[in-house]
């Protein structure tokens, strides 16, 4: 077809121009003819050919006419004169437009079955999470079937709170592992994939056995962790009755008992650093969800930031805001690691500034530092357990080298994230968010409170 409009009117022109000579040239033929006769003759003669052709012309509109109302590629009549070119025309366009449906369905096909091929179940659904299509994996994941239940809520079919809580939550930023209540054997991984305004896809991946893994890594982490406890208490209960030991040791001895309590010291810390990563990876969220008072928190923080510096530092203390919901322990623990960290990784004489950053995706506790910062390519790998910038620098301090992988997982805990910027010799901003839901708008007069609090 040509899509040109010139070209178009161009061609129903040529259609028009040999229908006219056509009528033309029967008219000059009958009144030639007739006129050999009489003119009379002649006129009569041409209005019979022209009354002809009406009828071939009124016949054709009416086989157009039927052929319309069932518009079949094979149906097409074929025609006369003009009426040839249009019907050949419909035949071209027609036989287009049928490939081209034949093509996509072709493809939609295609598509379907290379979706239900898939390890992963698909669920296609609709703005009011109303089921659209699934496949064979997603039916056997969820229990659902998609003859029976198209067009229906997907959390009316699954109903476990937290598979419900995720969906309608609309932050799909990090997936969620569950165990469906119909299926507990089962554990299974849920993304959501909005890839139209009006549509979004459910996918659902089968991660029993990695969680099974996980799982026993954890309990072997734990379980040595906790055996550990135990002698090492005595160990260092005994280390610190040498220390006070009457009569006292003499200053080679006492030096290296020193020694054996600062290792068991290091040690402890990392066996409770240990269990306390193990403990939150053994659940998805956290157990209580506290009103936070964020003013009380941020000031606490200060006045550790202080105790920790021993006036070797400047801690500034920014308003903060109000209140966030999740589980103080665990917030107070990831915000206490960023500030001990902020410590001990600034030389003497910097600063170390804790703040509070409102964003369109929720608020942030800040803690600025003037230290040693970090160069860009450790940055994506500081939460990993027991990644340093700087091994012996970290040990020194008193570091596990557990305490950003606590704070990375508190943060998920609580559907938030750490976000970190630095500059290596001028500092680093450590920015943990947490999103809308968990944080308290800002009263009308809640500034002036704040700056009470600072
Ligand atoms: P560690 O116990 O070793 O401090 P963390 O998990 O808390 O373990 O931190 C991991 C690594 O990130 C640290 O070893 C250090 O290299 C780097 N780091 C953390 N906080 C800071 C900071 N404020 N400034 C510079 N480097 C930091």
């Amino acid at each position: 077809m040509d899509e040109n409009p010139v070209g178009v009117v161009r061609q129903r022109l040529s259609v028009v121009r040999t229908a006219l000579l056509r009528i033309v040239l029967v008219f000059v033929v009958a009144v030639a003819a007739g006129a050999a006769i009489s003119p009379v003759v002649g006129l009569w003669l041409a209005v019979l050919a022209l009354g002809a052709l009406l009828v071939v012309h009124t016949y054709y509109v009416g086989l157009l006419g039927a052929w319309i109302d069932n518009p079949r590629l094979e149906d097409i009549p074929t025609g006369w004169g003009a009426w040839a070119r249009v019907f050949a025309g419909l035949y071209r366009a027609r036989r287009t437009s049928e490939r081209d449906r034949q093509r996509l369905l072709d493809n939609e096909e295609r598509f379907r079955r290379t979706v239900s091929a898939l390890p992963e179940g698909v669920v296609l659904v609709d703005p009011a999470l109303q089921i659209e299509w699934c496949n064979p994996t997603a039916e056997r994941h969820l229990g659902i079937a998609l003859l029976a239940d198209q067009g229906l809520r997907l959390t009316n079919l699954v109903r476990d709170p937290t598979f419900v809580d995720y969906l309608t939550s609309r932050s799909y930023a990090q997936p969620l592992n569950f165990r469906p209540l119909a299926k507990p054997s089962l554990v299974l991984e849920v993304m959501v994939v909005e890839f139209e305004p009006a549509r979004s896809m459910v996918i659902t991946r089968d991660i029993t056995e990695s969680e099974r893994v996980d799982s026993m890594r954890r309990d072997f982490v734990a379980n040595v962790s906790h055996e550990m406890r135990t002698p090492l208490t005595v160990i260092g209960g005994f280390v610190e009755t040498l220390l006070d030991s009457d009569p006292p040791l003499d200053d080679i001895r006492r030096h290296h008992v020193s020694l054996m309590q600062e290792q068991a010291t290091r040690m402890m810390r990392l066996i409770e650093d240990l269990l306390l990563l193990s403990s939150l990876e053994s659940d998805q969220r956290p157990r209580v969800d506290d009103v936070v008072d964020a003013v009380a928190l941020t000031r606490e923080l200060g006045d550790e930031a202080r105790a920790l510096s021993k006036g070797r530092h400047q801690v500034v203390v920014e308003p903060s805001i109000v209140a966030v919901r999740g589980s103080r322990d665990e917030l107070r623990s990831a915000f206490g690691n960023l500030v001990s960290n902020a410590i001990r990784y600034t030389p003497p004489g910097g600063t170390i500034t804790l703040r509070w950053r409102r964003g369109p995706q929720g608020a942030a506790f800040e803690v600025e530092d003037t230290g040693i910062g970090v160069a860009a390519e450790h940055l994506t790998r500081l939460t990993e357990r027991f990644y340093r910038v700087d091994k012996s620098r970290s040990r020194d301090t008193g570091g596990t080298g557990l305490g950003l992988a606590i704070v990375k997982h508190v943060l998920l805990r609580h559907q938030g994230g750490l976000e970190i910027r630095s500059t290596p010799g001028s500092g680093s901003t450590f920015s943990a968010w947490l999103p809308t839901g968990r944080v308290a708008p800002d009263p009308v007069g809640g500034a002036q409170r704040e700056r009470e609090a600072a």
